[in-house]
């Protein structure tokens, strides 16, 4: 009498199931595909021994059995019915030597179905090479059932398998994984109403209601309670069970599974063992980004400059072409200043962007992740806040786009509120002309102290995006913590397509997004500047040429002082003085508040609104700077003196003074209650910095 079995093959896509099945079928094998629908399904059958012939089934490759596929849910539904004709007497969990810890998870959940499962590692002829070893018997006793190493290339292991595999019977059945450390309540209630089933069947068929349809498993679903939580409180269950599942598997490999990646002796183990070395690694990483910051500043000052000189002239043209008047101003300095301050964010953004798909498509990416991951989680970020945080110095609006292959909401989130910390480029005009007033042009054996203050700010921005992250991570508590499972991609040259198409995509998605609401706000600030309340803004000329009439005085110099004029008596002139007295203990004036005020569209303009302010030539900062440096106060002292200086400083250093950056925000959390939280408490860190910078270095 020959005794037939069924054997099923299951494992991840690309761990070599089909491999095992061709080396144990040869060509006893027959492809059809699953009833009404398109999944492909493969049996074959092999002798064991003399008595024992085994059916054996390839299953399509599955991740878990939390099915979200079609091809998954053929495995969940086979598993579940015990009436089904291929229901295995045996499942065979085919694993990958190399992504072990990812493998297991699918294994520890089909072992908790108490089917007799055997655990084979292959593709073990890639051990030496990536420096791997394993503990056999440790991880037999740790997974509770037989651990088959083996190789379909090499031909080992196969025989081993089939002995197993007669001796089916044997193999241990008790769960590994007690569903009730998920939720004690809702487990033991689950266990009472069906004492006789096993636990974790049950909550996968209930689940399994909530992923997909087509099982017809009402029973338990009707007759009880538990169909009544809601799906978003199911989600969360199965989201914790991954997590405790690989918490476990964590600790099983902690004992049983080692990687060497000094022993390991191809390229690219060699490769990977330097990129993610705890001290070069850091070294290459940091001169890679050196390199990419260099080229992004080089490279883009010219498109840039292009760009502004461009829209300048488009704006001079058409006020020329247009009959002057209220209109034209606002299609010249509204409208087209305002395009203007969209597009020349592009060039930053395409080259960023450029560059960061290069790194990600080259495989480097991964390993910098990895490197970068264990530090910044203490801080509630992922090691892929990294890019956000550093292209934040180029420009806060392409950093917030890259957090979005975060996949954890929450640390997602934390990177986005606070990536507008770093210094951005934006920052560097004010910080220039601040520095130059009021740091000493003098040297420390041979440290220039103005560039020591900028490498200062720089940090600063760093220190108080990480210290911020760490705060959010307090109040922001989740019962979930993040697991970690980088896959490390093979090393391969980047597919231009696909460069281009990321650089594309981010592009576009700026400019149609927040390019919408720049525009707004700068018309809007066209206007508040170009309109004022009462006779002082409508008659600036008379006033002015009467106030001066004494003077001889050149047509730019008059116009200039008209300008000015204007400005004080505009309502964002009136707002400036509104503001006065909040920002006086900073040791702000009025004229500098027209400057906050208007650096909240951009912080760029803090030194154009001052030349305006001051009535000087916009573009020659010398004379700007010489114009700031003579600025008195009522009672005859400098005002840009060391204090509101550096007050000055850190208030540019923390405050959301970036109406793109809210923009963006708003978009990719898709509320305002973000950016508004933001806006709120950056201003309030920078006020009261900048106040207690002030009142100790006055
Ligand atoms: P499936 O997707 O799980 O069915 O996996 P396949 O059997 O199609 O194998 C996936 C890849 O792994 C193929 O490129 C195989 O050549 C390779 N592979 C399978 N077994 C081994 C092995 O023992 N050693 C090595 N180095 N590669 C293997
Ligand atoms: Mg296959």
């Amino acid at each position: 009498m020959i005794n037939n079995i069924n054997v099923a093959l299951i494992g991840n896509p690309n761990t070599g199931k089909t491999s095992v099945f061709n080396a144990l079928t040869g060509l006893n094998q027959k492809v059809g595909n699953y009833p009404g629908i398109t999944v492909e399904k493969k049996q074959g059958s092999c002798r064991l021994d003399r008595g024992t012939k085994a059916r054996i089934l390839d299953l399509p490759g599955t991740y878990s059995l939390n099915a979200s596929s079609m091809d998954e849910s053929v495995v969940v539904e086979l598993l579940l019915n015990k009436n089904d004709l291929d229901f295995p007497d045996v499942a065979v969990v085919v694993t990958d030597v190399e992504n072990l810890k990812r493998n297991l998870l699918l294994f520890t959940q089909i072992k908790d179905l108490e089917i007799p499962t055997v655990l084979v590692i292959n593709m073990s002829d890639q051990m030496p090479r990536k420096g791997i070893k394993i503990d056999l018997e440790k991880l037999e006793e740790q997974l509770q059932t037989r651990v088959i190493l083996m190789s379909t290339r090499q031909k080992t292991g196969i025989d081993q398998l089939k002995q197993v595999l007669v001796a089916y019977r044997k193999l241990n059945t008790t769960p590994l994984f007690d569903p009730t450390t998920i939720d004690e309540s809702y487990f033991e209630s689950l266990q009472k109403a069906f004492p006789n089933q096993s636990l974790y069947k049950l909550w996968l068929v209930i689940t399994q209601d909530v992923n997909f349809t087509k099982l017809e498993r009402q029973k338990v679903a009707d007759s009880t309670e538990f169909k009544t939580q809601s799906k978003s409180y199911l989600k969360k269950l199965q989201q914790r069970e991954t997590i405790k599942r690989y918490q476990t598997i964590n600790k099983t490999l902690k004992e049983a599974y080692t990687v060497n990646r000094e022993e390991a002796t191809d390229l690219r183990s060699k490769l990977d063992n330097l990129l993610i070395h705890k001290y070069w690694g850091y070294v290459i990483f940091f001169m890679i980004l050196l390199s990419i910051f260099q080229a992004i500043f080089d490279w883009s000052s010219i498109p840039m400059d292009f760009i502004d000189s461009s829209f300048a002239q488009l704006s001079e043209w058409t006020k020329q072409q247009l009959p002057p008047g209220v209109f034209t101003d606002l299609i010249a300095e509204g409208v087209i200043s305002g395009l203007g301050g969209i597009v020349i964010f592009i060039p930053q953004i395409a080259f960023l962007f450029m560059f960061i798909s290069i790194l990600e498509e080259t495989g480097y990416m991964s390993r910098v992740v990895f490197l970068m991951d264990r530090g910044l989680r203490k801080f509630g970020l992922s090691g892929k806040s990294v890019v956000p945080l550093i292209s934040g110095t180029a420009c806060a609006i392409p950093a917030v786009m890259a957090t979005r292959n975060i996949e954890n909401w929450k640390e997602r989130l934390i990177t986005i509120l606070v990536v507008p910390f770093t210094t951005c480029s934006a920052r560097l005009p004010v910080y220039m002309i601040l520095i130059s007033l009021v740091i000493p042009d003098d040297r420390f054996l041979g440290i220039n102290y103005q560039g020591l203050t900028l490498m200062g700010l720089y940090f600063l921005g760093f220190l108080m995006a990480i210290l911020s992250a760490s705060i959010l991570n307090g109040f922001m508590k989740t019962r979930y913590k993040s697991y970690f499972v980088v896959e490390m991609p093979n090393y391969k040259l980047p597919l231009l397509k696909n460069v281009a198409l990321t650089v594309w995509e981010k592009t576009h998605s700026f400019v149609t997004e927040a390019g919408k609401i720049i525009l707004a706000i700068s018309v809007l600030l066209w206007f508040m500047a170009s309109f004022g309340p009462g006779k002082n803004f409508a008659n600036a000329e008379e006033i002015i040429s009467q106030q001066y009439a004494s003077q001889s005085m050149s047509k730019t110099e008059f116009e200039n002082k008209v300008a000015s004029f204007r400005l004080e008596n505009s309502y964002i002139g009136i707002l400036g003085k509104t503001v006065a007295p909040l920002i006086r203990p900073l040791g702000y004036d009025w004229k500098i508040g027209i400057a906050l005020i208007s650096s909240f569209a951009a912080r760029e303009v803090f030194v154009g609104t001052l030349a305006t302010i001051y009535s000087v030539e916009q573009d020659e900062t010398e004379t700007i700077k010489k114009r700031m440096g003579r600025e008195l106060r009522s009672d005859g002292t400098l005002l840009f003196n060391t204090a509101t200086g550096v007050s000055l400083m850190l208030f540019y250093a923390f405050a959301m003074q970036c109406m793109s950056t809210l923009a963006i925000v708003k978009k990719e959390t898709n509320s305002w209650k973000w950016p508004a939280i933001q806006l709120f408490s950056m201003s309030i860190i920078a006020y009261i910095v900048a106040l207690i910078t002030y009142q100790i270095l006055k």
